[in-house]
């Protein structure tokens, strides 16, 4: 074609342009074939002889073999911790621990990009997430928390506060690098000692995690790591030698857990489920909104303790969300985690795929009406298409309990009291979100929201001067800020 052709070529512009693949490598990545269970310092064969594979839920490809800690390596790891305790490192100069957790912090930003593949082929999530989210706020804690360390007669004025000693630690899939900085940071902080159990989905990054403790040359036994299934968490729970218990995951589980300790003098923080209301106020920006809709709900597929699963949008502008919402929804991209354009990755594991596929089904069969973008699911692996459901009503199973998964349900209010009453209605209390234009709007709907956090004109915002945490089902205890070290002290 000649210059000439070209400027009269009336062909209309695409309406839809393609996105060209952009993977991340996965070169920076260097996986063992097995790992052992990470005790006193070093990998060791698990006493339970038991391994099985982490398998990628984006490909279905198992990635290594990991151990299944029992009750005896338990134990060792507790012991390694109590010994950690006592022979020093609760009576360390404090100034010499927060250099240790400085170390982290600055170790973990240096190796970001290899955390951040190792998250996404693990745990399915988009590369864009585990990089710009996870990793720097997994380093952020440990800054933050590591300027704690040498100053906590200030930061409990009047009081002298002492370390717990062995804290268990267990902690969910979704977030794998994150949950371990928001429990490690803190705990170490106050001079405790820790045995972690990550998920038996996502354990991978925390095995990598070990080789930067042994990096900033944290003592051995000061963090120990048992891999495993639930039954090594509830061996850690029931162990008669742990201190402190710190539980994020099912409120199902949660409530096992306190059962556990109930009688014990160990100290017990529980992070729970959520079902959280966004609302949108017809003065609302209406665009920054929907933005803040998908965010709220679609980050991570939904499987956020504190995901906007609950739409409450004012009547009145009812009609423009949705239909913004939906042309929105439609150029969310599905697919490669490893793909930097890729807005939603793989559902973490197929149980979980299936959990969401028996709650959509019952709302389906409630009669809430369902809008799914048309979207090429990869076929291999566990996926999920975003989902919007209308026409809910507040008995539906889907406005009721958590979807952890990227489905919404849409519910519409008249007057701020009725937002508050709906809100309110769940057995949960873990976060909300206001978008208004008023601020004594925002400051109203904050004091009468039964929730641990709530967010105005944004959403899934996390901070590690900030506290989180919940009401009701949703657990209690904070984490995070001042009150999230409080929770790893006692005081004399
Ligand atoms: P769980 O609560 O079972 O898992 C959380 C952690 O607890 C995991 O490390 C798990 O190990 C461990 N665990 C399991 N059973 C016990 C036990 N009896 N004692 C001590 N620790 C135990 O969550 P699921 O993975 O089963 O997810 C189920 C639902 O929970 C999801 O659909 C979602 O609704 C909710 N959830 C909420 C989270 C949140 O952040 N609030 C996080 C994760 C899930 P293992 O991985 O081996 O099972």
């Amino acid at each position: 074609m000649t210059e000439i052709d070209k400027k009269q070529d009336r062909s209309p512009v695409p309406s839809v342009f393609e996105y060209s693949p952009a993977p991340e490598s996965r070169d920076v990545v260097t996986l063992e074939d097995r790992y052992g269970l990470f005790i006193g310092g070093e990998f060791v064969e698990p006493r339970s002889g038991e391994f099985h594979p982490s398998v990628s839920p984006s490909s279905e490809e198992e990635l290594a073999e990991v151990s299944y800690g029992g009750a005896e390596d338990v134990d060792a790891a507790v012991g390694a911790a109590r010994t950690a305790f006592e022979n020093g490192w609760s009576s360390w100069p404090a100034g010499e621990r927060a250099k240790i957790i400085y170390r982290i912090a600055r170790i973990l930003q240096e190796r970001a990009r290899e955390f951040a593949v190792l998250e996404s082929l693990d745990g399915g999530k988009p590369i864009r997430e585990s990089r710009d989210v996870d990793l720097p706020l997994a380093a952020a804690h440990f800054f933050y928390y590591a300027g704690w360390a040498d100053k906590l007669e200030y930061a409990f004025p009047n009081r002298t506060p002492r370390p717990l000693g062995v804290a268990a630690q267990i902690i969910p899939w979704n977030f794998p690098m994150l949950m371990l900085a928001w429990k490690v940071a803190p705990a170490l902080a106050a001079g405790n000692t820790v045995v972690l159990k990550p998920a038996e989905t996502t354990p991978l990054t925390a095995l990598l995690f070990a080789d930067v403790l042994r990096q900033a040359e944290v003592p051995p036994g000061v963090v120990n790591i048992v891999t495993g299934d639930g039954r090594a968490g509830s061996e850690l729970v029931k162990h008669p030698d742990v201190d402190k218990v710190a539980f994020t995951g099912s409120t199902e589980v949660g409530k096992e857990i306190q059962r556990a300790v109930a009688g014990t003098t160990k100290k017990l923080t529980l992070e729970l489920g959520g079902k959280a209301a966004n609302v949108i106020f017809d003065d609302a920006p209406l665009d920054q909104a929907v933005e803040g809709i998908v965010n709220g709900i679609y980050f991570n597929q939904g499987h956020v303790c504190c995901a906007g699963s609950r739409l409450l949008v004012q009547e009145s502008i009812y009609e423009q969300t949705i239909q913004k919402l939906k042309r929105r929804m439609s150029n969310l991209r599905v697919g490669d985690p490893l793909d930097k354009n890729t807005d939603i990755g793989a559902i973490n594991s197929k149980a979980q795929l299936e959990r969401i596929q028996e709650l959509v089904r019952s709302g389906e069969e409630e009669g809430a009406d369902v809008f799914q973008p048309e979207c090429r699911l990869p076929e291999k692996g566990w996926w999920f298409a975003p989902t919007v459901f209308t026409s809910v009503a507040q008995s539906y199973r889907i406005a009721q309990e958590e979807i952890f998964g990227p489905v919404l349900s849409v519910l519409t209010f008249r007057t701020p009291d009725e937002a508050i009453e709906k809100a309110n209605n769940t057995p949960y209390g873990l976060a909300a979100g206001v978008w208004t234009e008023k601020g004594s709007r925002i400051l109203w709907m904050a004091q009468r929201l039964r929730a641990g956090v709530v967010w105005a004109n944004t959403y899934n915002r996390f901070d590690p001067t900030s506290p989180f945490g919940g009401y009701k089902e949703s657990g209690f205890g904070r984490e995070g800020g001042l009150h999230g070290l409080e929770a790893y002290v006692r005081f004399e």
